[in-house]
């Protein structure tokens, strides 16, 4: 379960983002497999990254057509890393679209993004000596993973 993850205010934020989720009709896949014990970043960074990928993640699947909309948590870690993959079933977005999206400014949300949300989430990742990734594959969907260093 949720409480797995070992620090309280990580629970709390994917909590409250999952129930919000349900609310819209998306489903919720988790996978947790490791406490965050011995991470090397406060809690406040963590909670900031994590809340702004799920919400980007959910903002697409609420206002897509598709009948299936799966939101994906997936906390494990490797080696001297700990590894946060949050992925949305749809949109897809092309490689050109990558490129811009980290960019301070650049939003599709017509009237209610500011396109601050990423950029802030990659200064926090690199402040901490980690590395982010995105990946968007037909079948698959997009895929935002984090990688944050062990103490
Ligand atoms: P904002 O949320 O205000 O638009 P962000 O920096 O958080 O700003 O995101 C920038 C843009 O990147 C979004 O407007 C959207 O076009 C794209 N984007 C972000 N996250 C996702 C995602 N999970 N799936 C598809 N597109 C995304
Ligand atoms: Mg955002």
């Amino acid at each position: 379960s949720i409480s797995a993850i070992g620090n309280p205010e990580v629970a709390a934020i994917i909590c409250r983002k999952c129930a919000i989720a349900e609310n819209k009709g998306i489903e919720v896949e988790f996978d947790i497999d490791c406490s965050l014990e011995d991470i090397a970043i406060d809690s406040v960074d963590i909670c900031t990254v994590l809340f702004n990928l799920i919400d980007n993640a959910i903002y697409e699947l609420e206002n897509c057509y598709e009948d299936e909309k799966i939101l994906t948590i997936d906390i494990m870690q490797q080696d001297n890393e700990y590894i946060f993959a949050i992925g949305n079933s749809y949109p897809i977005i092309s490689e050109e679209i990558i490129n811009k999206i980290f960019k301070q400014g650049y939003t599709t949300k017509k009237g209610s993004g500011h396109g601050y949300g990423l950029s802030i989430v990659k200064k926090i990742v690199h402040k901490n000596k980690g590395r982010i990734t995105v990946e968007s594959f037909e079948g698959v969907g997009t895929i935002f993973t984090v990688f944050l260093p062990k103490k």
